[in-house]
């Protein structure tokens, strides 16, 4: 149980008149409260009614890694924003600094960090990036972004012309020029017949860059782990593949943690699960675990000196972020990435990301709406169909009712919400990084 505040209705009064909800059909509140979380605790937290729910989708979109109710990221915050709480235009700040130095340490190859609040605009600013390599060394060519169907990198107007989710974009146009689709890698949704699926994936990418023009392509962003695209791990073969390929037409390779950074599959970042070498990292997600606004835009310093030139006035990156100088979400980020390194959440999400994988492979020997089940760390997907030969995607509406239900039931969920025409199937589990044994199978049973 937790203690309610006295003026919990007139909370809910006020949100019901005022507030607009992200992601929601506010038709469905003419009917029902909103739902409003007042409290957590570790993994656990409790709506407005007192209800308690194990939160398997830590925070609704996969960002609270260490847990809910960490005092020493709060004191972390406090003292930091008592000190100095921003200071921004090009000066840097002492958390910036320190944040960076302990980030760059556990991704050998990177250099730089450039920090912004969101994902969205953390990935914006590597297409800007792009945008301004082309125009300064390639004369405007190299300037094509290639991103991946059914991969997502939010909300902006110039992220959602990368956006594999046509539901995500519908009605948002017209988008900015240049960005062109490559095909997703799911081989449960397999495109093409035959063995060495991964590799087959990937040449679709080299496909698409010898149609576009290779003079005319200057970077390949992709999910290291398709997130709201319904979980998908690449196939063996595939990122071996894709690297070739970039290497071979000189395209940067931007790998997007926003989901996946910090923790989420085992490792510090997905990529490295893989043997990737990206050029570009952006995180945001799990970087401060939801305990401030806070997102990196890391790259190599073979990347950074392209814009080091005393000739053109020009030349440097000309970008900001107003609260990319708030101090806060480095001081979050460096005591959440203390957390995770001296708890050894990063053992912990291997051990319990292996059970949830075999609890999910459990249940889909018993249950045929169950058609495949991915996953890598504590980041799970299990694919809902009707019938597993046809795999016929088991419908939106009792997705979402199943969602519902289980919460109904003490466990908040996900499901791949609204992105993909008839593909909105798949349920989500993410739970935080300090799961226990008794949580991973609370959540499956
Ligand atoms: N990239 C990925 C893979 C995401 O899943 C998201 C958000 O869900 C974003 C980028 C956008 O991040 P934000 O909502 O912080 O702008």
């Amino acid at each position: 149980m937790t203690t309610l505040p006295n003026d919990i209705s007139a909370v809910i009064e006020a949100d019901r008149a005022h507030v607009w909800h992200h992601l929601l059909q506010h038709k469905a509140l003419e009917t029902s409260d909103p739902r409003i979380i007042v409290k957590g605790d570790g993994m656990r937290v409790w709506d407005a009614g007192g209800r308690e729910y194990l939160d398997a989708v830590s925070g609704g979109v996969w960002t609270v890694n260490v847990g809910y109710g960490r005092t020493s990221i709060a004191d972390a915050v406090r003292d930091q924003l008592v000190e100095l709480n921003y200071f921004a235009g090009s000066a840097g700040s002492i958390p910036a600094a320190k944040f960076a130095q302990k980030l760059i340490s556990k991704m050998p190859g990177l250099a730089r960090v450039y920090f912004a609040n969101s994902g969205s605009e953390a990935n914006e600013k590597v297409f800007k990036m792009v945008r301004q390599i082309s125009a300064q060394h390639y004369g405007g060519g190299k300037s094509k972004i290639l991103f991946r169907e059914r991969d997502y990198h939010g909300t902006t107007l110039g992220t959602l012309a990368a956006c594999g989710q046509p539901q995500r974009a519908a009605h948002y146009g017209p988008f900015p020029d240049g960005f062109v689709e490559v095909p997703h890698c799911l081989e449960y949704r397999a495109q093409w017949e035959g063995q060495d699926y991964g590799r087959r994936a990937a040449d679709a990418i080299e496909e698409v860059i010898l149609r576009e023009g290779p003079d005319t392509v200057g970077l390949l962003c992709l999910e290291p782990v398709t997130a709201g695209g319904g979980v998908i791990v690449p196939p063996a073969g595939y990122w071996d593949r894709v690297q070739e390929i970039c290497k071979k037409y000189n395209v940067l390779l931007h790998i997007d943690e926003v989901v996946c950074g910090m923790g989420r599959t085992g490792e510090w970042f997905g990529y490295q699960n893989f043997g990737i070498k990206p050029d570009f990292v952006t995180m945001a997600k799990g970087v401060a675990s939801g305990y401030a606004a806070i997102a990196c835009t890391v790259t190599t310093n073979a990347v950074f000196e392209k814009f080091k030139t005393a000739e053109d006035p020009l030349g440097y990156f000309r970008d900001i972020s107003t609260f990319g100088g708030c101090t806060a979400g480095p001081a979050a980020a460096l005591e959440n990435l203390r957390i995770i390194e001296e708890e050894g959440l990063l053992e912990n999400t291997r051990a319990m990301g292996a059970r949830l994988m075999g609890n999910l492979r459990d249940l889909m020997a018993r249950h045929s709406v169950i058609g495949d089940v991915r996953g890598c760390g504590l980041f799970a997907g299990a694919e809902l169909v009707t019938d597993r030969t046809t795999k016929a995607p088991l419908d939106e509406a009792t997705c979402a009712r199943i969602v519902a239900e289980t919460a109904a039931r003490g466990v908040m969920i996900g499901v791949t919400n609204r992105s993909l025409p008839g593909f909105n199937n798949t349920l989500c589990l993410s739970p935080a990084l300090i799961a226990t044994c008794a949580d991973i199978d609370a959540i499956t049973d």
